[in-house]
């Protein structure tokens, strides 16, 4: 899996992707994103590959040539124009662009991903320039085998798939969707170190029920209403199963399907087939961290720790339950962790009378006289809130306030996206708590100030998961995705969290340090692989060596 290239880059994006040894010559390699350096090709390259007199005379280093691109980036009018820019430079120099996203990830995850990402499936048809990743539509039934064919990569490895009925907060964008499945590989290559040359990003373009883009002539999915029922079911399943016919080893990573699509897919193929769902499972993983970490600054211990969310929806219900293992691994009983955990939503207290829950509700429902949200924070003196509703100001005065009585140090974490979505801000948390509260957010929030002590809230990304467990998992081929593997990996995200970074409120650690903070994942995601006998390679000698060793590396 190293696709170090040699210098003189011999094995081309074509090549490399059917995996043959042709080497390109000329303006072919020019031409090929994945062995194009543009002006980095050195004068000996330029000599051996047919280069001279394609190019200007200077060389350029990567570092010259990064740097160029950064200014060029920060000249551009908005995000819009940046996402396009830095895609347009994906479609040219392939390493340069993830050269260029490694080193200023801080500053381009919020174009390459959420926010902007959701601009650029919402203007998909507009800004659509070279077709990239595989669609799949009603069309294509019993025939999926067939034209994965198509794809010219043999041994694909991760693949983020979405049928675009929710994307992110934004709702049914049926194909246009299509940008999350690229985003979220981007950021497996830059964060995970997974070779982009095994990922693939897939659209189940099933339609959509979007009568805004059926109606747009420019609309490029299958024009229909959204395939429901058996039907769609039948698709999705023909789909993973053809996946794993072609590519046995690759993980299928589930990501924004509406909330009983997404619960559906997992409960049929979690233990089928390596997958998971990204929004359900790898947000659980970062709430988890973010808890265990909050504990270091409360002191609370973790078979106390109860904690009380507000929504019950895909995000919501994935942490309790990934909060629930965390609880019995600590010495709980699944009914005694299932007690320290209690939902919220628009309509009051999850109470067992309620006729309105769903199953995943259902196991968290209790019996109380408690309705509203702070009468339910008095009764049940939560360590802990997490807000997942997707309604700003629903985390009022009155509730950091009643969280503040009833704990010293209240852990509020605020995960709806985008900012002005989060529950609260980190100012509102700091200000109503008289800066006691321990805040996170999904989206960011700058560093400010309280009371003469200075904060930087941490965001609750699921960007510092994900790679992490994908890369776990398939350098060790793990036949699935088990709980236990979300635990460990969240173990060593919230064990990357330096004390100093403690006491500025930091509850993750800085997103500069993805790439260790990947490999620290996968690393014990792949010792729980072999731990729970679901690693179909061999152990290695040196198991972080290994996962090291197969981290792509963009350098020329
Ligand atoms: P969802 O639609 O499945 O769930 C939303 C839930 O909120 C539902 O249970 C709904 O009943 C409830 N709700 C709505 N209005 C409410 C109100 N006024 N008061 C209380 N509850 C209310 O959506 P989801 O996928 O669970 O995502 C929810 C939010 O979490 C989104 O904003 C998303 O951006 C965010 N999220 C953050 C992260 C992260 O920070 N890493 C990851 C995933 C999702």
């Amino acid at each position: 899996m190293n696709s170090r290239l040699a210098p003189g880059v011999s094995m081309s994006y074509h090549e490399g992707m059917a995996e043959r040894e042709r080497p390109l010559r000329g303006m072919d390699i020019i031409h090929d994103s994945r062995s194009n350096k543009g002006t980095g090709f050195t004068r000996e390259e330029r000599r051996n590959l047919g280069l001279r007199g394609l190019l200007p005379y200077q060389i350029s280093s990567q570092e010259l040539q990064a740097q160029r691109v950064m200014e060029n980036f920060r000249r551009k009018e908005n995000n819009m124009e940046r996402y396009i820019f830095l895609r347009s430079l994906e479609e040219r120099n392939e390493r340069l662009f993830f050269r260029v996203l490694m080193d200023n990830i801080r500053e381009l995850l919020p174009i390459v991903y959420t926010p902007t990402v959701g601009q650029a499936c919402q203007q998909f048809a507009n800004i659509f320039r070279h077709a990239k990743g595989f669609y799949i539509t009603p069309e294509d039934k019993g025939h999926i085998r067939d034209i994965l064919n198509n794809w010219p990569v043999e041994d694909v490895r991760i693949i983020v798939v979405t049928d675009g009925e929710r994307i992110l907060g934004l709702g049914d964008l049926g194909a246009n969707g299509m940008g999350i499945p690229i985003g979220k590989l981007s950021l497996y290559t830059a964060a995970g170190g997974i070779d982009p040359l095994r990922c693939m990003p897939v659209m189940l373009d099933v339609g959509t029920d979007n009568t805004e883009l059926l109606n747009d002539p420019l609309y490029m999915g299958w024009p229909h209403a959204r395939l429901r029922g058996r039907e769609y079911q039948s698709l999705v399943e023909e789909f993973v199963f053809s996946v794993q016919d072609k590519y046995p080893k690759a993980l299928i990573q589930f990501e924004d399907f509406a909330t009983p699509n997404a619960y559906h897919h997992l409960k049929r193929f979690r233990q089928a087939v390596l997958s998971f769902n990204d929004d359900i499972q790898g947000t659980a993983a970062v709430a988890v961290a973010g808890l265990k970490a909050a504990l270091r600054i409360s002191g609370t211990p973790l078979r106390d720790l109860r904690v009380m969310f507000l929504g019950a929806g895909s995000a919501a219900t994935g942490m309790a339950h990934l909060l629930t293992r965390a609880l019995m691994e600590a010495g709980l009983s699944e009914g005694e962790a299932r007690k320290q955990v209690q939902f919220v939503d628009e309509h009051g207290l999850l109470i067992s009378s309620r006729k309105d829950l769903t199953p995943q509700n259902i196991e968290y429902s209790v019996d109380s006289e408690a309705r509203d949200f702070v009468s339910a924070i008095r009764e049940f003196e939560p360590h802990a809130i997490i807000g997942a509703t997707g309604v700003p100001g629903t985390f009022s005065r009155e509730v950091v306030e009643s969280m503040a009585a009833v704990q010293q140090r209240p852990i509020i974490f605020a995960l709806s996206n985008p900012t002005d979505r989060a529950e609260c801000s980190a100012a509102q948390a700091y200000e109503w708590s008289s800066g006691r509260a321990i805040f996170a957010s999904g989206s960011p929030f700058q560093p400010l100030e309280y009371e003469g002590k200075r904060f930087e809230p941490a965001q609750g990304n699921n960007v510092y998961i994900f790679p992490g467990v994908g890369l776990g998992a398939i350098s060790v081929a793990a036949s699935r995705i088990s709980d236990s593997m979300f635990l460990a990996a969240a173990d060593a995200l919230a064990a990357r969290v330096k004390q100093e970074q403690l006491e500025r409120g930091s509850i993750f650690p800085p997103l500069t340090e993805l790439r260790n903070i990947s490999l620290d994942i996968a690393e014990a995601v792949a010792l729980k692989a072999y731990e729970q006998n679901l690693a179909r390679y061999p152990h290695p000698d040196d198991l972080r060596e290994l996962i090291q060793g197969v981290m792509y590396d963009p350098s020329y």
